[in-house]
C-alpha cells in the first residue's frame, strides 16, 4: 500500500486514540528510522523512551530470535529457565530485593497499587478498605481505569468514571504538601522523578531527600515511577540516584526491552511484593522466557556499551547547545541526561507545527501539553548526530513557520 492510503486506512478502521505525526516509517536502526519513501530521519522521541538501546539493536535482537526459537511462553504455571537470570541480573543492578515481572508499564503501576495496599492492611496495619494513595497532579502513570481515576488530566479521565475511591492528588514538587497530606491511613506516594508526559517537569532541589524523610517517618511505601526516567534515560541507571535516595518500590518498563516487547517490573524490598501470595496477583505473559531473555540482553548493552555515561555527556551538550540558540520564541530548555524539553511561549502558536517543521528536516520529536518539543534520543546517539540534530533544531526555532 502507498503511504496515503495506510494513512486512510488506519483512519477508517482505527480507533483515533492517537494523532500521530505524518509519517509512516518501516525501518529502523540506532538512532536513525526510514519511512515508506526512503527518507531518513533521526528519531528525538525513541517511542517515549523505549528504545533507549537504539532501534533493533544487534544483541537484543540475537537473544530475542535465539529465545523465540526455544521457548516463548509457558505462563507461571511452571518454571522456565530464564526467570531466575532475569531476577538476578535486574536485582544486581539496581539493588532490589523482590521482583515482580509484568508486562506494560501500566500493569507494573497497578501491581505497585495493588501491593502497597496489601501491605498497608496486613503489615502497617490500616483498616480495611481504609488505604489511601497519594498521587501528583499532572502525573501519568499509564491508561488503565485505575490509573486514570487520579490523573488530573480532563483528557485523560472525562466520561471513564465511576473511578476507584483511595487516591488524593498533590502539587508535584512540593513537599509541605505531602506533609500536610499524610494520615494514619497514608500508604504509599506514588510520583515520577520527572514529570515526562507533564512536559519534562524537574523538581526543586531536595525536594527528593525531604519526601524520603517524610515517607520513612511516617512509614508510607515511597513508588518511584521510572517507567521513563528510568534504565539510562537520564545519565544514571535510574533517575533517583541524581537526588541520593532509594525508593522503597521502584517501576520500570518501556526501555526494559529496548523496545522489542513489552516488559516491565515492580521492584522492592522484601516487606512490600513479600505480601503477594499465590493466587493474589499474576500475569499470563509476565515473567516468560521470551520476555526475559529480551530485557536480559537489553539490561547488558546499557552498561557493556557505555549508553547511561552516554547519555550524562551528550545530554549535557544537547542541552547547553539548545539553550544557546537565541530564538525568540523559545521560553525554556530544560532536562537532564538525555531527557529534554524545549518550550515554546504560547504566542509561538503551539509545538505540533514545530515538530512538523522538524520533521521535514529530518528529525522525529513530539509535542507535549501543547507548547513543548520534547527531546529524547536512543542513548547511542553520537556527537556528531546531536550536532546534525541541533542544526536541524536551530533551522526550525529561528526561521519560524
Ligand atoms: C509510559 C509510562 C507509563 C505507562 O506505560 P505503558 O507501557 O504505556 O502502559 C507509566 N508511567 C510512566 C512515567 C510512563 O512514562
Amino acid at each position: 500500500m502507498k503511504p496515503v492510503d495506510l494513512l486512510e486506512t488506519e483512519h477508517r478502521l482505527g480507533a483515533h486514540n492517537y494523532k500521530p505525526l505524518p509519517v509512516v516509517l518501516s525501518r529502523g536502526e540506532g538512532v536513525w528510522v526510514t519511512d515508506t519513501e526512503g527518507r531518513r530521519y533521526l528519531d528525538c522521541l525513541s517511542a517515549y523512551s523505549a528504545v533507549n538501546q537504539g532501534h533493533c539493536h544487534p544483541k537484543i535482537l540475537a537473544a530475542m530470535t535465539e529465545q523465540a526459537g526455544r521457548l516463548t511462553l509457558t505462563s507461571r504455571a511452571f518454571h522456565n529457565d530464564q526467570l531466575a537470570l532475569f531476577y538476578e541480573e535486574i536485582a544486581a543492578l539496581t539493588g532490589a530485593h523482590k521482583v515482580l515481572p509484568m508486562n506494560s508499564g501500566a500493569e507494573a503501576v497497578e501491581s505497585a497499587l495493588k501491593a502497597v495496599r496489601k501491605w498497608g492492611y496486613e503489615v502497617k496495619g490500616v483498616a480495611e478498605d481504609a488505604a489511601e494513595i497519594i498521587v501528583c497532579s499532572d502525573n501519568f502513570h499509564g491508561r488503565t481505569l485505575g490509573i486514570v481515576g487520579f490523573s488530573t488530566d480532563p483528557e485523560a479521565h472525562r466520561n471513564f468514571g465511576p473511578f476507584a475511591p483511595g487516591f488524593r492528588p498533590i502539587p508535584f514538587g512540593d513537599a509541605a504538601a505531602l506533609k500536610a497530606a499524610i494520615t494514619p491511613n497514608t500508604v504509599a506516594f506514588l510520583v515520577e522523578p520527572i514529570q515526562g508526559e507533564a512536559g519534562v517537569i524537574i523538581p526543586p532541589p531536595g525536594y527528593f531527600k525531604t519526601v524520603r524523610e517524610l515517607c520513612t517517618r511516617h512509614n508510607v511505601t515511597l513508588i518511584l515511577d521510572e517507567i521513563q526516567t528510568g534504565l539510562g534515560r537520564t545519565g544514571r541507571l535510574l533517575a533517583e540516584e541524581h537526588e541520593g535516595i532509594e525508593a522503597d518500590v521502584t517501576l520500570v518498563g518501556k526501555a526494559l526491552s529496548g523496545g522489542f516487547y513489552p516488559v516491565s517490573a515492580v521492584l522492592s524490598n522484601s516487606e512490600v511484593l513479600g505480601v503477594l501470595k499465590p493466587g493474589q496477583h499474576g500475569s499470563t505473559f509476565g515473567g516468560n522466557p521470551l520476555a526475559c531473555a529480551v530485557a536480559r540482553a537489553a539490561l547488558r548493552v546499557l552498561h557493556e556499551e557505555g549508553m547511561i555515561e552516554n547519555a550524562q555527556v551528550q545530554g549535557d551538550y544537547f542541552r547547553e547547545r539548545l539553550s544557546g540558540i537565541r530564538s525568540n520564541i523559545v521560553r525554556e530548555v530544560r532536562g537532564r541526561g538525555l531527557m529534554l524539553a524545549v518550550e515554546l511561549h504560547p504566542e509561538a502558536g503551539g509545538a505540533r507545527r514545530y515538530c512538523e517543521a522538524l520533521r521535514d528536516a529530518g528529525v522525529l520529536a513530539k509535542d507535549t501539553h501543547g507548547h513543548t518539543i520534547r527531546i529524547a534520543p536512543p542513548l547511542v546517539i553520537t556527537r556528531d548526530e546531536v550536532d546534525w540534530a541541533l542544526e536541524r533544531f536551530e533551522r526550525v526555532l529561528t526561521a519560524g513557520v
